[in-house]
């Protein structure tokens, strides 16, 4: 069943209820008010009566049945009947209208009682029981009866009012129900039509946000529109990653393969072709395998959260200590001699050292300086080279993937543009910050900013 068929089926079926309830209360207390005041003044009717009956004796009853007969009938309520049920023998009866009480059944009763009374015509009856004593001693019982003709059709003109009142009420409601179900419910049928559409036409559609209510709906609206943008950014640095990725790995297989092709035509006349040829398939081969961890590495990088107390002292200085070894230039670590403490990954936070200074050497020829310093809550790593400088407008690009500046030379020194998109996502992942500053021809220095613990 539809959401809108089930909103408006629960509205109406829930009205139906309650006007059924109401309605049925309203129709039972005016029945029982107006039926207890029509008893009651029945009652006063067979009190007055039994007051002038008392006086009659039995025998003047049956001499002079005229004149006991006008004074009853005096007293008899309008659409009413008296009876005199004797102890024994026929009891005696008065009618307003003859055909009223045929089914009216009775007899003597040495106690008083009143009560309505419905017979098999769906009438109602009130009926009052009285025992008088002649002046003759004899006990009887009087009782006077009245059809309640006005109730009855009282009764029924409420009826059919509550009903139409029921009706009237009842329209409303059902196209109240049908209002609130399109309000509620062209949003999200909205919703899922454009869902539909893109997942059929694979497209990045967004629903037209209504903006004049900040309400539910609204924020649904706004939040599918913020996913959607997500989403599309997403899958595009996605696309863009996969085809910058196999663009890189294209350039190196493809000299791989041009070598191993010049290999097998003329590599058997020509010896000297060997040397060259292996030694540029190694060298592809490798940059193919760097490449390739580097890829690794930056996605990995999102998922090694690991929080453990890393001296980046001793960490700077091994670090710096391998690469003075490996490229015999000077490299000077200006720091205060205490261990200053980070939390993070060690691995990671080595590979930022390694890519920093690693790039300092690539990108100069004169030393390099690297300081370490600790200011409030902070820890600054600084490496400064003195080379070709980085110019103004190139400086946010370098930590996009893939990016280089000059791709030639960068070939040559064998970089992949990589290393600072992975340094400043391990950066981003240990809370800190890292940026450049520098100038064309004098140099430039990467500064890693990363926050102390707590306690330090
Ligand atoms: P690569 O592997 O090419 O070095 P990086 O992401 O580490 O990739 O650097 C991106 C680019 O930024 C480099 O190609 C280079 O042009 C520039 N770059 C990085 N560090 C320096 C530096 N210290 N001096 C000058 N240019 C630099």
């Amino acid at each position: 069943m539809k959401l809108r068929t089930k909103i408006q089926l629960f509205s109406s079926l829930f009205m139906l209820v309650l006007i059924l309830i109401v309605n049925a209360s309203i129709y039972y207390l005016f029945y029982q008010t107006s039926a207890e005041s029509e008893l009651e003044q029945v009652k006063s009717q067979t009190d007055t009566m039994a007051g002038e009956l008392s006086d009659i004796m039995t025998e003047d009853l049956a001499n002079n049945p005229d004149a006991a007969s006008d004074l009853i009938k005096a007293y008899l309520p309008t659409n009413g009947m008296a009876r005199v049920f004797p102890q024994e023998g026929e009891p005696l009866e008065w009618h307003r209208r003859p055909n009223a009480y045929t089914t009216l059944e009775g007899g003597f009763h040495a106690s008083e009682s009143q009560r309505i009374i419905s017979p098999d015509d769906g009438s109602n009856v009130a009926v009052v029981k009285k025992p008088i004593i002649w002046s003759n001693g004899d006990v009887v019982t009087l009782e006077v009866s009245n059809h309640l003709v006005e109730l009855d059709s009282t009764m029924t003109t409420l009826f059919y009012v509550l009903l139409a009142a029921s009706i009237i009420i009842l329209i409303p409601t059902v196209l109240a129900g049908n209002i609130l179900s399109r309000f509620l419910l062209n949003p999200i049928t909205e919703l899922i039509r454009t869902m539909k559409e893109n997942t059929k036409q694979g497209k990045w559609q967004k629903i037209e946000v209504d903006s004049k209510s900040k309400d539910e709906l609204y924020e649904m609206e706004k939040t599918f529109n913020e996913m959607i943008d997500r989403l599309r950014e997403n899958f595009e640095k996605q696309e863009v990653f996969v085809s910058d990725a196999s663009h890189e790995l294209k350039t190196p297989i493809s000299i791989v393969k041009s070598y191993s092709q010049l290999l097998k035509r003329r590599g058997q006349e020509n010896p000297e072709l060997i040397e060259e040829s292996i030694e540029a398939i190694d060298s592809e081969a490798d940059r193919m395998q760097k490449l390739v961890e580097q890829l690794l590495a930056l996605a990995k990088n999102k998922n090694e959260a690991v929080a453990k107390d890393v001296d980046m002292t001793s960490l700077v200085e091994e670090t710096v200590q391998i690469f003075r070894g490996a490229y015999k230039r000077e490299i000077i670590f200006q720091n205060t001699g205490d261990p200053i403490v980070v939390e993070g990954n060690p691995d990671q936070l080595e590979q930022i050292i390694y890519i920093l200074v690693d790039n300092a050497l690539k990108y100069s020829e004169d030393q390099v300086n690297v300081s370490l310093t600790s200011h409030g809550e902070w820890m600054k790593l600084h490496v400064t080279d003195y080379g070709q400088g980085i110019p103004e407008e190139e400086q946010e690009r370098i930590f996009d993937r893939f990016y280089r500046m000059d791709k030639a030379r960068s070939r040559e020194t064998g970089g992949t543009g990589l290393g600072l998109a992975i340094a400043k996502a391990i950066s981003s992942m240990h809370n800190g910050e890292l940026d450049v500053k520098s100038e064309i021809g004098k140099g430039s220095t990467f500064s890693l900013i990363l926050p102390l613990p707590k306690e330090n």
